[in-house]
């Protein structure tokens, strides 16, 4: 049982027809169109019957795991969904990078070439270019994964030319903040770290900022996010630690 004032319905359709009469609302207000808000459904800590329902709601395809173990087990579970598009979007070490690029369409969390440089490699040909984001340490918190914002554009210039990864933009995971304007200025200097990184030929093709989860959705769509990353809003608490 839930705690009765927990501020999550429990139940995935009604939780993504919100969200998606959220994003609208707030796009409205931003001047944006809500057509290029990605809802990313991050289902790490749920299982597979999860997924599958709100799979087959009809509108959700876009899935994001941070484990990758565990992210294997639910893509075998799922086999027969053969339109689901899979995000990595978890810390990812050297050494598991063969398994995402054979199995995901998308990895928000590169934060290093040489993760990037194995991706590429590893990248099945008939899969076409893997989609990639870099994550970006844009608080300089010393815990937090993530390239310094200076290194950014060093990196980005290096990693556009891996002819099996497609670079889309940036990604962060800001400090946690209660208040809205507290939360915007994170994201808005996401924002400008892609302006910036735009400035430069081989980089102006970069449309991506993947940016917002279940708390602060509203201050990253002010902010221009394009792929909105939610869990607990969609699916309820975790059922398993992460
Ligand atoms: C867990 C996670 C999310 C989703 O968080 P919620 O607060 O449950 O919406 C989004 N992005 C990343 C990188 C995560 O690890």
């Amino acid at each position: 049982m839930l705690p009765a004032n927990d501020k999550y319905m429990h139940n995935i359709a009604d939780n993504l027809n919100r969200l998606h009469r959220q994003i609208q609302q707030i796009a409205e207000r931003a001047g944006r169109d809500a057509d290029k808000i990605q809802l990313l459904a991050v289902s790490k800590g749920q299982p597979a019957t999860a997924i599958r329902t709100a799979y087959e709601l009809g509108h959700q395809r876009h899935f994001g795991e941070n484990y990758l173990q565990e992210a294997l087990e639910k893509q075998r579970a799922l086999a027969d969904l053969t339109d689901i598009c899979w995000h990595f979007i978890g810390p990812l070490q050297s050494n598991k990078t063969r398994k995402v690029a054979e199995q995901f369409d998308w990895v928000h969390s590169v934060d290093r070439y040489r993760v990037a440089e194995r991706l590429n490699t590893q990248r099945p040909a008939t899969r076409g270019p893997l989609n990639v984001c870099l994550q970006v340490n844009i608080d300089s918190e010393a815990s937090k994964s993530g390239i310094a914002v200076a290194a950014l554009p060093t990196l980005a210039e290096k990693i556009i030319e891996l002819p099996h990864l497609n670079l889309r933009g940036l990604m962060c995971i800001p400090r946690s903040q209660p208040d809205l304007q507290r939360q915007r200025m994170a994201f808005a200097q996401l924002a400008t770290q892609l302006n910036t990184l735009r400035h430069s030929t081989r980089l102006a093709r970069l449309d991506t900022l993947s940016m917002g989860m279940s708390d602060d959705l509203e201050a990253a769509i002010l902010e221009g996010s394009t792929i909105v990353r939610i869990g607990t809003a969609i699916f309820g608490p975790r059922q398993t630690p992460g």
